[in-house]
């Protein structure tokens, strides 16, 4: 007996123990405020992005509906989470569900009847991406409330929710920024500067525009949260939960506002509006008002988070909620409310708008209950259309294969090409993107076919773009473009691409591969210098590299010769040339022509009031080894720059932004706190003028080009645009006669100039702005060079993307130099190094930079 009832008593506790141990593994879940110890949500109480992390990390041991994932390191360091959060049992079986997510992603060789199976076992993936931009804030917040309620709820509608969808919960896309607003915030607290705006950026290199960078990837936040999206989960859906500005419509949903991508697969709209009109019945069923689609966000653009998803055949939807002074409530008078934007001019009731939001208080509160609200919205709808919406992506993509020629690919030859390496890059950031490479049987070229599932995708990348012009009304003018209007890969980066009809034997011959094969780099033969043709990218951080080492390098420019850069032979020159993937070539070094290239000193200035082009420059820059530092107003102006410096560069920002520290629109400008306030003042513009009178190099980008065009520096050249430009300007864009909003527009270069060295003579150049330049002939003292100028045909002028009234550009330059004495200035009214994309012109800054007399 007592022997039985022992045996009982283990198999009892055998069987019932991992039962017990699984539904509930700690006593209780507390609450994000109980684990915070403040009121989350409450006004002016922020956690910042390690206590939300914290959190999570609590939650997940708490209960086994929630799992952190570690998606990798962020820009300064921080660990960058995703909560899965699911029903115990999909989580045991995730690896099961991840599969089946990643087969209906790709359908090929699968029977409808497999599809639909797969889509009667799956679950749906839902992926809810929270404050990428990190002013954004409220997302950061309700993530954790969310996740609280998801792990804890008992109520069976929501249990079944959790069985039906597995959610990927990424509390900050951007932790680094959420740490820098939430210290900004709490510093301020209490004093006039509270809730005021950063006088930086609120990401180490991109601020705002890492929700610009989702095709290139060129962030380290981007990279990690694009492998768990295209190599791992495969979510159906992706919904990003951002804020706009506080006068307008409480929350925008879906449907997007026009125009829309030729492209992408109408399904994803529909699923899209499937999504947003549940949200909008629970707002309205919950009391919120002020709820609007059809506004604003177009559907057309394809460099944010989910947009991207869109070629990809995943459904993808933003919502943006009307923002508070961060944590600050605010006080709007019904008055002050309005609209002006696409899909909402006057602030009134419209179908899209039914139920106007009336004023009062606005708080932090408030944004989240309405995230709260859309967040269970979407988790419903993707748990009751759960097999709809997965065949839908199957089926996507199952047209996207079959709508296409099978004998039809982008063909990337690697040989050839200016600069193989970024060719290379090219297939390689298109393997990043989940997209199926092939290598031709010789490995001398790369071959993406059009017929696979994100087919549709590779021709929106790897294509040219026409931007489509609707008009709302007849005779109204049409509807701009929400961001840049081309995104054409392969131009911007200045790789030869073309799409080809392959013979079966070539396609067969032609193997997918995993990885690329860079270019080989090394030294071939045996001598004391070695010389490399001055046209990649790459040749430069090789310059730098072995600058640092304190070898020896030159440039060469002998007439009728291509100019090259030149390497004393040094013990670090070849593992450099093999890591950078370049072949350098024994040669002999003719005096005659050949200048040593010196290191050089960079100062990049970094205005309070941020710009995003100062971050971008500087991430170019530190990815090719530049010795660059940050320059700020009180350096500027304490003057003798030609002592720490040798080339300073102006990124893309006004004259007044430079001079006065703020915007030249008029109207309310918030101050900052004096340690931010002002810019470089007259006293700094004397400075910079003193710089090139000595021998410095002042390169100016885009806008920052009106220090030089007007009064400060008094040389001949002007804008032929229209003089002021900066905020002004980008005005006269939206109302007057010339708009081209970021578009790839042709170019010639004089190649003879140092500046535009080992270019071609004709390029593809990103223009975002109403700058063009009108030079005349200076005095005996100074020398002016047109780099580079538009087509004398108007006609001529557009490759990709929109451009109304390039008349206006008709033979006008678009790069300029002056030389004075030793010193220069370089001004390119272009955008050579945008957003980390163009690299196909980052040689021109390359060359400013290095530009020897
Ligand atoms: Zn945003």
């Amino acid at each position: 007996m007592h022997k039985f009832r022992s045996l009982a008593a283990v198999f009892i506790f055998i069987s019932v123990l991992p039962f017990t141990a699984a539904a509930k593994k700690g006593d209780h879940v507390p609450t994000p405020s109980e684990a915070l110890g403040f009121e989350v949500g409450a006004d002016r109480k922020l956690a910042d992005y390690r206590q939300i992390r914290t959190y999570f990390k609590t939650l997940a041991a708490a209960s086994d509906r929630v799992e952190i994932q570690t998606l990798g390191k962020t820009t300064l360091g921080e660990e960058m989470i995703m909560a899965v959060i699911s029903s115990e049992e999909n989580l045991r079986n995730k690896s099961k569900y991840k599969e089946i997510a990643r087969k209906l992603a790709d359908p090929r060789g699968l029977s409808k009847e497999q599809v639909n199976a797969l889509a009667s076992d799956g679950k749906a993936i839902f992926l809810l991406t929270c404050n990428i931009h990190a002013t954004e804030i409220a997302s950061s917040q309700m993530a954790m409330e969310w996740a609280y309620k998801l792990a804890t709820t008992q109520d069976p509608e929501m249990l079944r929710r959790l069985n039906d969808v597995i959610v990927l919960l990424v509390p900050s896309l951007n932790p680094d920024g959420q740490i820098m607003v939430t210290e900004w915030y709490r510093k301020d607290l209490g004093t006039k500067y509270e809730g005021g705006a950063m006088p930086y950026l609120y990401h180490h290199y991109v601020g705002h525009d890492n929700n610009r960078d989702w095709y290139m990837l060129t962030q380290i936040e981007t990279r990690n949260v694009n492998q768990v999206v295209y190599h791992e989960w495969f979510p159906q859906f992706w919904l990003d939960e951002h804020q706009m500005g506080s006068y307008g419509p409480r929350i925008y949903i879906p449907p997007n506002a026009d125009p829309v991508a030729k492209l992408v697969n109408p399904l994803v709209h529909r699923g899209n509006n499937l999504i947003g009109a549940s949200m909008g019945w629970r707002l309205e069923e919950a009391g919120k008002s002020g709820v609007i689609y059809g506004y604003s966000y177009d559907a057309y653009w394809p460099g944010g988070t989910r947009n991207t998803g869109w070629w990809k055949n995943m459904y993808g939807v933003l919502t943006e909620a009307a923002s508070a002074r961060i944590a600050t409530p605010m006080q709007i008078s019904p008055t002050e409310l309005q609209g002006g934007a696409k899909g909402l001019i006057q602030y009134e009731q419209q179908i899209n708008f039914p139920n106007p939001w009336p004023g009062g208080t606005w708080r932090l509160r408030d944004i989240m209950d309405y995230e709260l609200l859309v967040s269970d919205a979407a988790l419903e709808t993707m748990s009751k259309y759960r097999q709809e919406l997965l065949r839908g992506v199957a089926s996507m993509a199952d047209q996207a294969v079959h709508s296409a020629d099978p004998a039809e690919f982008w063909r990337i030859p690697v040989e050839g090409q200016r600069d193989p390496v970024v060719a290379t890059r090219l297939a390689a950031l298109m393997l990043d993107h989940g997209v199926e490479v092939r290598a031709s049987s010789d490995k001398k070229e790369f071959l993406i076919p059009t017929s696979q599932p994100y087919g549709r995708f590779v021709d929106e990348m790897m294509g040219v773009q026409r931007y489509p012009e609707v008009r709302p009304a007849p005779n109204s003018g049409i509807l701009e473009p929400y961001d840049v209007a081309a995104w054409s890969l392969p131009l911007m980066m200045g790789v030869q691409a073309a799409k080809v009809k392959i013979s079966a034997e070539q396609q067969h011959a032609a193997t997918p591969i995993k990885n690329v094969s860079w270019p080989t780099g090394g030294l071939n033969g045996q001598s004391s210098y070695y010389a490399i043709a001055d046209r990649q990218n790459n040749v430069f951080a090789l310059v730098n590299a072995m600058q640092k080492a304190g070898g020896s390098v030159f440039i060469s420019n002998t007439a009728g010769q291509e100019p090259a850069i030149i390497f004393a032979a040094h013990p670090q020159l070849a593992a450099n040339a093999e890591k950078l993937h370049l072949r350098l070539q024994a040669a002999a070094v003719a005096a005659q022509g050949t200048k040593p290239l010196k290191p050089v000193r960079i100062a990049l200035y970094k205005p309070y009031i941020a710009s995003i082009d100062e971050g971008w420059t500087r991430f170019v820059l530190e990815q090719y080894g530049f010795n660059v530092k940050n320059i700020e107003n009180k350096e500027v102006k304490a003057g003798n720059l030609n002592a720490a410096y040798d080339v300073i560069i102006l990124p893309d920002t006004s004259r007044e932004v430079i001079v006065e520290g703020r915007p030249s629109r008029e109207g309310y400008f918030e101050d900052f706190p004096p340690e931010y306030s002002g810019g470089i003042g007259k006293e700094g513009v004397r400075a910079l003028r003193d710089f090139v009178e000595k021998g410095g190099t002042l390169i100016t980008l885009a806008h920052s080009s009106e220090l030089i065009s007007g009064e400060d520096f008094n040389l001949p050249v002007r804008n032929a645009l229209g003089g002021t430009g900066g905020d002004e300007g980008r005005r006269a864009t939206l109302t007057g006669d010339f708009n081209v909003p970021g578009s790839l527009l042709r170019v010639y270069l004089d190649t003879n100039h140092p500046v535009a060295y080992g270019m071609p003579q004709e390029i593809a150049a990103f223009v975002d702005a109403p700058i063009a330049f009108q030079t005349s002939e200076p005095g005996p003292e100074t020398q002016r060079s047109v780099i580079a100028w538009y087509p004398d045909d108007a006609r001529d002028i557009l490759v990709s993307g929109y451009a109304h009234g390039t008349e206006r550009l008709e033979r006008k330059a678009a790069a300029v130099s002056f030389t004075k004495g030793k010193g220069r200035v370089v001004m390119f009214g272009f955008r050579v190094q945008h957003r980390a994309q163009t690299e196909g012109t980052f040689q021109l800054l390359f060359n400013a930079i290095n530009w020897t007399e």
